[in-house]
């Protein structure tokens, strides 16, 4: 069993590997396994975190954007060369199956190499003047300070894809990573760091709601972008607006699966398999919903529950296994909750619906299939686990009021052989990421990622609208003669 990992604050420049309180971090595959001890921070850190980052801002703005985005595109191919270290970590501190780490690893390179690629292109327009003799432009620029605070579910492409144009666009960044993958984030800072980064630019704070409320609540981060949970998000969002602190959100799902009575059913339901049981259900852009036109719902459920049975638990790095642990206790027992509830609602569990006996050195629980009503908790709420509804529809209509009938919006999918349909929906679904039969996940590296309604707040991420988020932009008008 390899040595726990020992983390630390990386806060003004320097390493602080001490605290007076400690985060354990245990495998979630095998309890008994610690992967990572880190520092458990607070106010106290944040600040001086922000002290270094605030110090280091003008340095850092006067790095012209070329050279900013060669810095990180050095981090991406480091990044490259420890693919397999990262993703072997990644796997034992968060659970995820080795092949899925292999590939959230890629991901961030795809981002960073795509964010890298900015520094060359991060202009204004010159417009034509309104006025003769006036010459006039836009210009982008740093925005400062920002806090980064990350979720557990994707612990190196999620902080990579905020990390990179945030350097690139010339702003020092905090980075507070969820307190469940400290020795991933220490490996993302380490890259960035190495490739360049000067070390005043990035800091590292560990910890959880004590770190990430001090740093929303500093006037000198001029913007805080967060990836989480929605009920955090709008907390965040409340507490910024009352400075006037500009934000991005990315929070959680509900995301449907249309199935319509035409579509080639085997290949909705491997979709579906993917979409909802894919790094264990613990995606914001999980199929949580297969909303399945009546004619085709017996046949597309048997199925489903056929390959949802079948399916494979086990530890990440074992071979042929096909879903892995969720992440911590709080996590199981939240997702034990939700199925519990919606047997006692009325909800048919027709797969899984338990802890498997064979795995109780980890936090397993079976791939699940419940039979529910549109109107009942575990159709309308996130689960954040390998649960998934399926929910009849009488039509296309109906299937379409269903999908738009939840608080959220991030991405959805339709099967269909019908092409007028298919833009209907691409037209009426309210979500932010649409794929026509294709697993309804998130997108390619360079296209904008997020969502709708409850779902996103501000700039998307990732592709170029996130410049909006990470530079100010300014209209300048000189006169020629
Ligand atoms: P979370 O909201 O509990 O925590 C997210 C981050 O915020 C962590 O770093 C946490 O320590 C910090 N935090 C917690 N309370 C805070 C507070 N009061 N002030 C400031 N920071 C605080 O979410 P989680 O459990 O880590 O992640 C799961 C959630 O993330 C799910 O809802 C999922 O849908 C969502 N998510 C969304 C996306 C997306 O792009 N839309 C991507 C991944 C995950």
């Amino acid at each position: 069993m390899p040595n726990p990992i020992t983390c630390g604050h990386h806060i003004a420049g320097r390493w602080e590997p001490t605290g007076a309180r400690e985060i354990l971090r245990a495998n979630p595959a095998d309890t008994g396994e610690l992967v990572a001890r880190a520092p458990e921070g607070g106010a106290p850190e944040a600040r001086r975190a922000v002290d270094g980052a605030h110090a280091a801002a003008e340095k850092w703005r006067k790095v012209i954007p070329p050279e900013r985005g060669k810095v990180v595109l050095r981090a991406a191919r480091l990044l490259e060369d420890r693919l397999e270290e990262v993703a072997t970590l990644l796997t034992r501190e968060q659970g995820k199956l080795l092949a899925e780490s292999r590939a959230e690893v890629k991901r961030a390179i795809d981002i960073m190499e795509y964010a890298a690629g900015l520094g060359r292109r991060l202009g204004g327009q010159t417009l034509p003047a309104e006025a003769p003799g006036v010459f006039c432009y836009t210009l982008r620029q740093p925005v400062g300070p920002v806090a980064l605070l990350t979720p557990w579910n994707f612990p190196v492409a999620i902080p990579c894809w905020k990390i990179a144009p945030a350097l690139v666009c010339g702003d020092p960044v905090v980075f507070k990573p969820s307190p469940l993958t400290p020795a991933t984030a220490v490996r993302v800072v380490e890259i960035f760091l190495e490739a360049g980064v000067p070390p005043d630019v990035l800091s590292l704070v560990h910890g959880g709601a004590a770190v990430g409320t001090a740093l929303v609540d500093d006037p000198r981060i001029a913007g805080i972008s967060f990836t989480g949970s929605t009920k955090v998000g709008m907390a965040i969002n409340a507490a910024a607006a009352r400075r006037m602190a500009r934000t991005q959100l990315e929070m959680g799902g509900k995301n449907p699966q249309v199935v319509l009575a035409d579509a080639d059913l085997a290949s909705a339901v491997e979709a579906c398999i993917t979409a909802a049981f894919g790094s264990t259900g613990q995606r914001c852009t999980a199929t949580s919903r297969a909303i399945v036109e009546k004619k085709a719902a017996a046949e597309f459920t048997d199925r489903l529950i056929a390959r949802a049975t079948a399916l494979r638990l086990g530890r990440g790095d074992a071979a042929g296994v096909e879903m892995g642990p969720v992440v911590d206790n709080h996590r199981l027992a939240e997702v034990e909750g939700f199925v519990d509830r919606a047997r006692r609602d009325g909800a048919e569990v027709v797969a899984g619906g338990g802890r498997p006996q064979d795995l109780a050195n980890g936090h397993f629980y079976a791939a699940t299939v419940v039979r529910a009503r549109p109107e009942q908790e575990i159709a309308r709420e996130e689960v954040f686990g390998p649960v998934l509804s399926v929910i009849e529809a009488a039509d296309f209509e109906q299937a379409l009021r269903i999908a738009n009938s939840v608080d959220y919006g991030l991405c959805a999918s339709v099967f269909t052989r019908d092409i007028g349909r298919a833009l209907t929906f691409v037209d009426r679904i309210e979500a932010g990421m649409i794929h026509v039969n294709r697993p309804g996940l998130g997108g390619f590296a360079h296209f904008p990622f997020g969502g709708l309604k409850h779902s996103s707040f501000g700039a998307r991420e990732v592709g170029e609208d996130t410049l909006g988020f990470f530079t100010d932009l300014k209209s300048v008008y000189i006169r020629q003669e």
